[in-house]
């Protein structure tokens, strides 16, 4: 899909593929056909789940790492190597310990080549801007988190960037550090104090997003895809209380939690040809909290946005709960509204062993994972399957990491239910003698 440019565009994705080659040769698709473009004068949010690629795709846009297919453009040309054009701030600041405040905000200019008199007048002009004067001949350690982070925000402005890319550069601090910092850069970038042409902001916080930002990209996962591109109108500086503002939090989360719906139904459709579909990514969580979300859904339906909002769960805290429930049946999501299935239902109502019943029955009815993992085990004459052999297998879909974290998700699931266990010194999965086929 092409992209039609603009006079004001910086930089253009198009049709941009990155996958990765595993240890045993699959490859591993991140982020598929992503085209978009980049315009002077916006703040961009990129918003998404974890593992959705946002900070894969961030860093192609800077040019750390090349896409595997499909073009960028910066200023119309082809990027070659790093961009020149962008400077980034890391949630993790990425300071240097052993420098100080205006040594680490001089680095960035002297990657560049700038001379050590203009480094260093450049680099005090914008510690003065950031807020950080005084505090010139400081070591990090000595800082503040929030302040660690205005040397991070000083340090890719002084090299004065078209576009500023972060990483979720809010997430490490505090609510109040972050609300504080957050309205100041927004003050700045209103103000025109900061000399930077447009701004990238990675982030899995909806909230921070619809406070921050002129058009929200938002991408699902497996792999990661554009799900919406949308502008935001409201005028700053913005009230989160305030109905409009409320209206579109709203129709992000529904974009949100609408990609997974597509998960569910590829699990429970075993034709389907797709690696990522035969293997629906199991969520990391306990089963004893999708237990506690389906208590909280006994008596009352409704809106997984309030419901993340009273329980004070972020959208990546809550969704992969509710993910686990769905995979299960035991939950039905439309439209961001959550409801208990009949199944779920009857969970909620039963005692302890009625409960690893309904769990083995969905598991054994709705995840091929464990299905497979079943009938290997059944298939052995010892009852017994190595781990590594899971991993096998699981590792032509999952990067080594991911594959690791599937597989022990699918062993605390079926060891719940009691279907199978665990040896853990053997590193051998084993059958519940009591298990009937
Ligand atoms: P996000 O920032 O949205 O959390 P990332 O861009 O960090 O997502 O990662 C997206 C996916 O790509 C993750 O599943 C991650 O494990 C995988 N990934 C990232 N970098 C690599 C790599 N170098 N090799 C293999 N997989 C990777
Ligand atoms: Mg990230």
């Amino acid at each position: 899909m092409a992209v039609k440019v603009g006079s004001k565009t910086l930089i253009q994705l198009e049709s941009i593929k990155k996958s990765y080659q595993q240890p045993n040769g699959q490859e591993i698709t991140i982020l598929e056909n992503i085209s978009l473009e980049l315009k002077a004068g916006e703040i961009v949010a990129l918003l998404g789940p974890s593992g959705s690629g946002k900070s894969t795709l961030m860093r192609i846009v800077a040019g750390l790492i090349a896409p595997t297919q499909g073009k960028v453009l910066y200023h119309n040309r082809p990027l070659v190597g790093l961009n020149p054009g962008v400077a980034i701030v890391f949630q993790s600041f990425a300071l240097y310990p052993w420098l100080t405040v205006l040594e680490n905000v001089e680095l960035g200019l002297k990657a560049k080549g700038v001379i050590a008199e203009e480094r260093r007048y450049k680099a005090l002009q914008m510690i003065d801007v950031i807020g950080l004067d005084g505090f010139e001949n400081a070591y990090p350690k000595e800082l503040s988190g929030g302040m660690r982070q205005r040397v991070g925000f000083a340090r890719a402005l002084a090299v004065e960037p078209e576009l500023l890319c972060m990483d979720e550069p809010f997430s490490a601090l505090d609510v109040l550090t972050a609300e504080n910092l957050r309205f100041e850069l927004l003050d700045l970038w209103l103000e025109k104090r900061i000399p930077t042409k447009s701004v990238l902001i990675v982030t899995h916080g909806i909230e921070e997003a619809v406070i921050l930002a002129d058009r929200i990209i938002v991408l699902g996962r497996n792999p990661g895809r554009i799900r919406a591109d949308l502008s935001v109108n409201l005028p700053h500086y913005r009230d989160r209380k305030s109905p409009s503002f409320q209206a579109l939090v709203d129709q992000v989360y529904k974009i949100i939690t609408n990609p997974e719906l597509e998960n569910v139904e590829a699990a429970a459709a075993p034709n389907q040809q797709t690696q990522t579909r035969k293997y629906p990514s199991l969520p990391a969580v306990r089963i004893g909290s999708i237990a506690g979300l389906l208590e909280l859904l006994e008596d009352r339906q409704g809106d997984l946005y309030r419901l993340g909002q009273e329980l004070q769960l972020e959208v990546d805290e809550i969704l992969p709960i509710v993910e686990a429930a769905q995979l299960m049946k035991l939950v039905y999501l439309r439209e961001g509204d959550i409801s208990l299935t009949e199944v779920g239902q009857q969970f909620v109502v039963s005692g302890i062993d009625e409960r690893k019943a309904i769990i083995r029955d969905q598991l054994l009815s709705n995840l091929f994972l464990i299905q497979q993992i079943t009938n290997l085990l059944q298939a052995k004459r010892n009852q017994r399957i190595p781990e590594e052999l899971i991993l096998d297998v699981l590792e032509a879909h999952f990067s080594p990491e991911e594959a690791e974290r599937q597989l022990k998700t699918a062993i605390d699931w079926g060891r719940y239910a009691e279907i199978y266990t665990y040896d853990e010194p053997a590193g051998e999965i084993f059958l519940e003698t009591n298990l009937k086929s």
